[in-house]
């Protein structure tokens, strides 16, 4: 049987081209995404300089956003709002930040906040970072309640918080200032920069 390619470039088109016209957007030092801020600092400096380095046409991230995107329609029938963009001015060392994110659902009557995560294992879940991620959304949304929905391939897991004391301003200095390369020595096996960063820490997992 010949192989044809019809629905994978559909995909292509979805995925890939969104990605392409974040390219601008990921080379100004003044937009910060809250993923940036759990994460290594030195990342945001790459990517600035390498930003075409940061698009992937992954089958597993294929995988992600179509989770995603299922889960938020359900959502959406349920009275949620989804794919919610949220940001807010930062000023660091006299310089200001416009610091970005967008919510995978809200409640804003229950004052919830929904991330979705899918993961191929469910070790270590809740993980650190999309913790500190969704408290970074309560703050932002001065909302209270935060919930956690991870899809693995053998368990669906959820995990509810409550808002948390986040200082915006510091975790902001922190990325601007570059002092947490990496914030969690495992991030460098997945990172696409390691190959040209000087501080990569090499592990064997
Ligand atoms: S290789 Fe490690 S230290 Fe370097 S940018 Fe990536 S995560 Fe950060």
């Amino acid at each position: 049987m010949k192989p044809i390619e019809r629905i994978t470039p559909v995909l292509y088109e979805k995925y890939v081209k969104e990605e392409l016209h974040r390219l601008e957007e990921l080379k100004n030092p003044k937009i910060i995404y809250v993923t940036d801020l759990v994460g290594c600092s030195h990342k945001y400096y790459l990517r600035r300089l390498y930003p075409e380095l940061t698009i992937k046409f992954e089958p597993s991230a294929i995988l992600g956003n179509l989770v995603h995107a299922g889960i938020e329609a359900l959502l959406k029938e349920k009275g949620f709002e989804v794919e919610v963009e949220v940001s807010a001015e930062v000023e660091v060392n006299g310089d200001k930040y416009s610091v970005k994110g967008r919510v995978d659902a809200l409640k804003k009557d229950e004052g919830l906040v929904v991330e979705v995560k899918t993961a191929r294992y469910a070790q270590d879940i809740p993980r650190e970072h999309h913790l500190n991620q969704l408290k970074i959304y309560l703050e932002m949304l001065n909302l209270e309640n935060g919930l956690i929905i991870y899809i693995t391939p053998d368990k669906i897991h959820e995990f509810q918080i409550k808002r948390d004391r986040i200082n915006l301003e510091s975790l902001v200095k922190t990325l601007v200032e570059d002092t947490a390369h990496p914030r969690y020595e495992w991030e460098c096996n997945y990172c696409m920069f390691k190959k040209l960063c000087p501080y990569a820490v090499e592990r064997s997992d």
